[in-house]
């Protein structure tokens, strides 16, 4: 069988993004060999997301939400409850089932797109080979696990809001906190997520889950999925990799360290490579910005070492930080938003784990 011209390692998001960038070109300079032995498989996840107007045609959102909520359980100095409007972003969500459908759609139809169920060991001698085998969950820094109940029942919330990072408190030895989507108006998404060092079993957080729920004022409820997962954040410094190509996805830093979200990353960089290969040939590598991965291990230390402040940290990030500035931050974080971010942080945490001190905070 001839050499592949590009070789995509891995069927996941960062894999389908960049073959559905070069598929969408049309005519393309060799063949593209897509490598998964999960192909088949579905996959329980939902993506979620801030998005601008500009990129709903690249990012397909399916539910969006023009508000989203903040609130802690009340034992911090600043406001109990914070709510940020959307006026440029909104928030969006995919199902991973969707995504992988119409990916998988296009790809079939292309005359030069191949896939294969193989699980793939060795490199190949493939021009240009990308890598997106997922790492050992040992090698992450910060575990983001969460239970997710998909309800149908009656609710009070708005359909407009999210309710983002609800009931923050110190809890399981890290930051839990709430996460709701009214889907429609019978049916929520509530998932309870904990960051925490140590590894959390997802039994106990479902067991944790379903007790929360029954507190809910809701009417009527029944599970209809349940959705759970750790979420890795931040790649340890002394992990060991060997990647079989160009790295990409979460093995190449395309998650964000704080906070896990990588969609729009891996959407944004597989156009960028997209045309970089077809119209030069050569292969781009993601380089996480410097100032990303700066204020990301300074908020990755705080969880590490002073979890007990975190609720009161990100409140008060969330009520000095307008909505859209809030936004931007989680999705690109630019100069401008990371010098925002700074402005308005409290500066003794910030500077004592930016120097490794955290207990000196
Ligand atoms: C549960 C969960 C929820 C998330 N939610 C969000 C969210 O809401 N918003 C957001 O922005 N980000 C989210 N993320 C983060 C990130 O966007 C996703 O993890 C995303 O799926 C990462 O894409 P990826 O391509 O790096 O890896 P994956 O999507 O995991 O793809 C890796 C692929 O490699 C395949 N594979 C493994 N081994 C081999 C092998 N040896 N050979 C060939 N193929 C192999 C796997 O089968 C898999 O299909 C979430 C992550 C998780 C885990």
């Amino acid at each position: 069988m001839l050499t592949p011209w590009v070789h995509i390692i891995g069927a996941g998001v960062s894999g389908l993004s960049l073959a559905v960038a070069l598929a969408q070109r049309g005519s393309l300079p060799g063949e593209v060999l897509i490598s998964d032995p999960y192909l088949d498989q579905d996959r329980s996840q939902t993506f979620c997301f801030w998005y601008k107007e500009t990129e709903r045609e690249l990012l397909k959102p399916e539910r969006s939400w023009s508000q989203w909520s903040f609130s802690t359980t009340g034992s911090t100095s600043t406001p109990l409850s914070h709510l940020h409007i959307g006026e440029k972003y909104q928030y969006g969500m995919v199902s991973g089932d969707s995504f992988r459908r119409r990916s998988l759609k296009l790809l079939k139809s292309h005359p030069q797109v191949r896939f294969s169920k193989e699980r793939v060991t060795h490199r190949d001698q493939g021009p240009h080979v990308f890598d997106s085998r997922p790492l050992h969950r040992d090698s992450y820094y910060i575990q983001q696990s969460f239970v997710g109940f998909e309800l149908r029942c009656q609710h009070d919330y708005p359909l407009n809001r999210v309710a983002l990072m609800e009931e923050m408190t110190h809890d399981f030895g890290g930051l839990r906190f709430k996460y709701v989507l009214p889907l429609s108006e019978d049916k929520l998404l509530i998932e309870y997520t904990v960051f925490t060092i140590e590894k959390l079993s997802l039994d106990d957080l479902e067991a944790f889950g379903q007790e929360a729920l029954e507190q809910e004022s809701l009417g009527d409820w029944v599970i209809e999925r349940v959705e759970r997962a750790h979420i890795p954040m931040g790649i340890k410094q002394s992990t060991e990799m060997s990647h079989l190509g160009i790295p990409i996805g979460t093995r190449a830093g395309m998650a964000r360290d704080s906070t896990g979200y990588g969609f729009v990353e891996m959407h944004k960089w597989a156009q960028e490579a997209a045309n970089t290969l077809i119209d030069r040939n050569a292969a781009l590598r993601f380089n996480t910005p410097r100032i990303r991965s700066w204020m990301d291990s300074c908020l990755l230390k705080l969880i590490e070492h002073r979890p007990e402040l975190t609720p009161e940290l990100f409140m008060t990030l969330a009520t000095k930080l307008s909505g859209d500035r809030f936004a931007s931050f989680m999705m690109s974080c630019h100069l401008s938003d990371a010098s925002q971010m700074m402005l308005v942080s409290p500066k003794r945490p910030f500077i004592m784990a930016a120097l490794g001190k955290t207990e000196w905070i």
